[in-house]
């Protein structure tokens, strides 16, 4: 097994994306192979390290890395999610000021639709999170979507989603 304190990049560990309470609660190992460790840490170069950096704030991971096994197990999952490659996170910002949670998540999102060191695949707004994903400058789609009423989401030009936060 491998060891998992890997550090990925200055602000994130291996660890945070493994982690799940879910896996614990079932049994679940949810340990990264190899190639999945590779996967995170050019999420994390091309996107949450550079996030990270801008904003000077907590980045936390609510989910990373997710083995079949507890894909299965998180009911609103898709069955071909970029979770269980390694190529997805889930996460908000955290900060001490008065700032509320979605002011903060907006924060990040309009800062990963507009630094040049970011690049993603596919980013989501969510109520409470973002989803951002990473496979390569070249399979990159640059999908952006944001959250709209009922679970009902959208996808957006980065111009159009710039206007709507
Ligand atoms: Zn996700």
């Amino acid at each position: 097994m491998l060891m998992q304190n890997i550090i990925l990049t200055p602000h994130f560990t291996l660890q945070e994306f493994t982690e799940s309470a879910t896996a614990r609660k079932y049994g679940i190992d949810n340990s990264a192979p190899a190639e999945v460790v590779k996967n995170l840490r050019r999420l994390c170069e091309n996107t949450l390290e550079p996030l990270r950096e801008v904003l000077d704030m907590p980045v936390i991971i609510t989910s990373g890395y997710r083995c079949k096994a507890l894909n299965l197990r998180i009911s609103c999952s898709s069955r071909k999610s970029q979770h269980m490659l390694g190529q997805a996170a889930d996460f908000f910002v955290s900060s001490r000021t008065v700032q509320s949670h979605r002011e903060l998540l907006v924060k990040a999102f309009r800062m990963m639709l507009i630094s040049d060191r970011i690049d993603f695949d596919q980013l989501i707004l969510y109520p409470t999170f973002i989803h951002v994903s990473y496979v390569s400058p070249k399979a990159n789609r640059h999908r952006i979507l944001v959250g709209k009423g009922g679970g009902l989401y959208g996808s957006v030009t980065r111009e159009r989603a710039l206007t709507l936060l």
